[in-house]
Formats: C-alpha cells, sequence, structure tokens
C-alpha cells in the first residue's frame, strides 16, 4: 500500500521513493510508487500531473486501492517525484472554496451538494433543490466571510465507534476509514481530497452563474486565482464596452438600454422608407414577368419585396443581393403552392433552398439574365394562375 504522502501534508511538492511497478498499458506506465505526493482524482478533485525522474506523469488515479501514476516514460529504482505544484494549488482554492459554499447553502436551506464538477477554469455545484438569488447571494458572502477570517480546516479521522458522533455532508456512503473535513461552523464533510490548511489561502469564492437543473440548481463557482482571472477579463471587458459606448462602467447596463431604444426607433423608420422604396421597385412589375431584383437587400427583403409584389400578380419573385455573384430568393404564392418554382429555380440555377408551400425561401448563384430567363421559362411553361 502506498504512503498517501499528501495526507500528511498537503504542501509537499518533491519527494523520493522506490518504484514498485511500472507495467506498459496503452500509451502510458502506469506505475506504483512506495509513497506519493500525486494526489489520485477522487472526491470531484482531477488527480495530480508532474514528472517522476524528468518523466511526465499526465495524470493519477486510484485503481482497485493502487495509486497509480501515468507516466509517459519508464522509470525504475530510486527516484525523484515532483508534482506539478500551481496546477495542485489552483485545484486545493477551488476545492476547498465549493466545501465552505455548499456547507453554508446547507445550513442556509438544508439542500446538499449532489454533483460537483472540476474541469478547466470553472466549476459546478448542484444542489437538490430550488434557491432563490437571494439566498445564494447571502452563501456568498458568508462563505467570504469565512474566508477573511481565515478559519482552518481540520482532517479529522474517527474511529468506527466514533462515526455516530458526527452530522456532517457525505456525498455518498463511506466504506472503509471515514475521513471527514471542518471549516470552523462552515462545514463538515465526508471528502477524500485535499485542502488548503486555512480558509484565507482560497482567497475569494464568486457565484458566476446558476441554471435551473434536474429538481434543484445548478450553480458555476471560482475560486482563488480562478476568480481573479475571471475579474480580470471582465473588468477588461466592460472597460472595452465602457469606452465605446462613452459611459461609466457602472453605467454601461444603462447606456446599452439607451442604445437599444435607439436602434429600435432606427429601424422603425427604416422600414417606412423601406416600404415606400419597394412599393416604387414594383410598381411596373406586372403577372407577365413577376420577378424583382434589390441588389442591396438582404434575404428579409426578398421576402418582403416578394409578399408585396404577391399582392399584385399572386406569385411573385424577388432576388437580392448579387453582389458576391449570387442570390437570395424568395417566392411567394396566394393560393398558389410555390415549392415546385424553388426547385425549379433551385435545378436551374445552382441554388438552394426552401419552404411551405406559400413561401420559399433561398440562394442561387447565376446572372441577372440567367435568373430572368429561368424566371420566364416556368412562367411560359404551363404554369396555370
Ligand atoms: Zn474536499
Amino acid at each position: 500500500m502506498t504512503r498517501k504522502l499528501y495526507y500528511e501534508n498537503q504542501y509537499i511538492t518533491d519527494f523520493e521513493a522506490e518504484v514498485v511497478s511500472c507495467v506498459k498499458n496503452g500509451r502510458f506506465y502506469e506505475t506504483v510508487l512506495t509513497e506519493t505526493a500525486f494526489f489520485p482524482e477522487g472526491g470531484g478533485q482531477p488527480g495530480d500531473t508532474g514528472a517522476i525522474n524528468g518523466v511526465r506523469v499526465a495524470d493519477t488515479k486510484e485503481i482497485n486501492g493502487e495509486i497509480i501514476h501515468f507516466c509517459e516514460g519508464e522509470v525504475s529504482g530510486r527516484v525523484r517525484g515532483s508534482i506539478d505544484w500551481e496546477n495542485r494549488f489552483l485545484n486545493m482554492q477551488q476545492h476547498s472554496g465549493e466545501h465552505i459554499f455548499s456547507g453554508v447553502i446547507h445550513r442556509l436551506t438544508g439542500f446538499d451538494n449532489v454533483g460537483f464538477h472540476m474541469s478547466g477554469t470553472e466549476m459546478t455545484v448542484d444542489f437538490n433543490g430550488y434557491i432563490s438569488p437571494q439566498v445564494i447571494e447571502q452563501a456568498e458572502l458568508e462563505t467570504n466571510m469565512c474566508i477573511y477570517e481565515n478559519t482552518p480546516f481540520e482532517i479529522i479521522w474517527p474511529k468506527a465507534d466514533e462515526v455516530a458522533d458526527y452530522t456532517f455532508r457525505s456525498k455518498k456512503e463511506i466504506e472503509g476509514q471515514l475521513r471527514l473535513v471542518k471549516v470552523g461552523e462552515a462545514d463538515l464533510c465526508a471528502c477524500c481530497g485535499t485542502h488548503v490548511s486555512r480558509a484565507g489561502e482560497v482567497g475569494i469564492v464568486k457565484v458566476i452563474s446558476v441554471m435551473n437543473y434536474k429538481k434543484g440548481v445548478r450553480i458555476t463557482l471560482r475560486a482563488g486565482r480562478r476568480a481573479l482571472e475571471d475579474y480580470i477579463a471582465k473588468n477588461r471587458s466592460i472597460a472595452e464596452i465602457s469606452a465605446s459606448l462613452c459611459a461609466k462602467t457602472e453605467e454601461t447596463a444603462q447606456a446599452v438600454e439607451k442604445l437599444k431604444e435607439k436602434l429600435g426607433a432606427v429601424k422603425y423608420e427604416l422600414v417606412g422608407v423601406k416600404n415606400e422604396l419597394f412599393a416604387e421597385i414594383i410598381k411596373d412589375i406586372d403577372g407577365k414577368m413577376p420577378a424583382v431584383f434589390y441588389e442591396k437587400g438582404s434575404a428579409d427583403d426578398a421576402r418582403i419585396l416578394a409578399d408585396m409584389l404577391a399582392d399584385k400578380t399572386k406569385l411573385a419573385f424577388a432576388f437580392c443581393g448579387g453582389g458576391d455573384g449570387g442570390y437570395k430568393y424568395a417566392a411567394v404564392g396566394r393560393d398558389i403552392d410555390v415549392r415546385e418554382a424553388g426547385r425549379t429555380l433551385n435545378e436551374k440555377l445552382g441554388g438552394r433552398g426552401g419552404g411551405r408551400p406559400d413561401c420559399v425561401m433561398g440562394s442561387v448563384t447565376a446572372s441577372r439574365e440567367k435568373i430572368e430567363k429561368a424566371v420566364a421559362e416556368y412562367i411560359e411553361q404551363g404554369y396555370n394562375r
């Protein structure tokens, strides 16, 4: 059985050990040592990475009671292990912050953390009941108060006959020796992970987002340096928005609202102007050649134009764009199924698209001349108005 140095002192980064076994299995040499500071994945916390005698350790897992180091090369004899401390400490900050937050939520609501995931830069915690935004805000505040107070993290290994004396949070049934993590009055939880020794090292815990999940909520959190990175990125982003809007950072939301209002008014005005323009465009079009072209328009314009024209001609085609060798088109029918017309255009003009019986939309890659010819042929070839 490997001696677990990470339980004796979670701050050990370098150590010496003997190789018990090193067996190639697929990509990795699965290595067991007499002792190790490499924490194997558990309790939602990822396994450590690092090096053994300079050979990269890509991951660490506990499998059937053995701590396996997944080495990218072979190692033997007496070796020197060194864990990737920056990564481990980030994990400790996240994991320890989550303990305090989950403990506080449990005290405030009675709900349990029923799912914990750490991956990449964020972590999520699932609780088995709805929690209001006010309570989440309160929990965030109390969590950070615990951090300011620099509350110690204590590890308790209760004897079998003492277990009943403790009331603790637990994610699953514990087999074998129980390991409890106590953070003052904030939390008491069964856990196999590595933690900071005092809450102050967590730095900060920040709720990033909350979503309804199953019958409860999923809360995304960041702690310590991960929270700082988030703050830096968001601060940069808000500074750019603020400069772009010429608004104070704390007034950007109102500035965006004003901008939206202005945009709405401009859009409204534009619709009026376009309606006049489109009426002008379709003025002289008749049912003999019910196709209009508007080079500046979008797919939406094509739909509106075809719809306006169909009031006159029952069957109408509108083609917009054309600058890059392709047109967006719409075909609209009044009591006429235009899907066949769409298929014909697509076939003849290298197009694509489709829609409902009364309206199809798509795009074609052809010149105006070719399009006009295709529409004329379609009209001539037995299309019956
Ligand atoms: Zn833990």
